[in-house]
């Protein structure tokens, strides 16, 4: 299963540039995951200061 980034998020960006296959971009009031090309290796959960990128 792709990471999916949660309500939680507050837009601050700093997973964006951490994911290693590009998967990551601003959406409509919060960052949002591709899931076609994550690799589930977890770096966005690791930076986030919120939480809010889940498995
Ligand atoms: Fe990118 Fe890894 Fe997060 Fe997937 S789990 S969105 S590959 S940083
Ligand atoms: Fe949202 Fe967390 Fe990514 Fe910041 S690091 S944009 S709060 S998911």
């Amino acid at each position: 299963m792709a990471y999916t980034i949660s309500d939680d998020c507050i837009s601050c960006g700093a997973c964006e540039g951490e994911c290693p296959v590009s998967a990551i971009s601003e959406g409509d009031g919060k960052y949002v995951i591709d899931s076609d090309a994550c690799i589930e290796c977890g770096a966005c959960a690791d930076t986030c200061p919120v939480g809010a990128p889940q498995q």
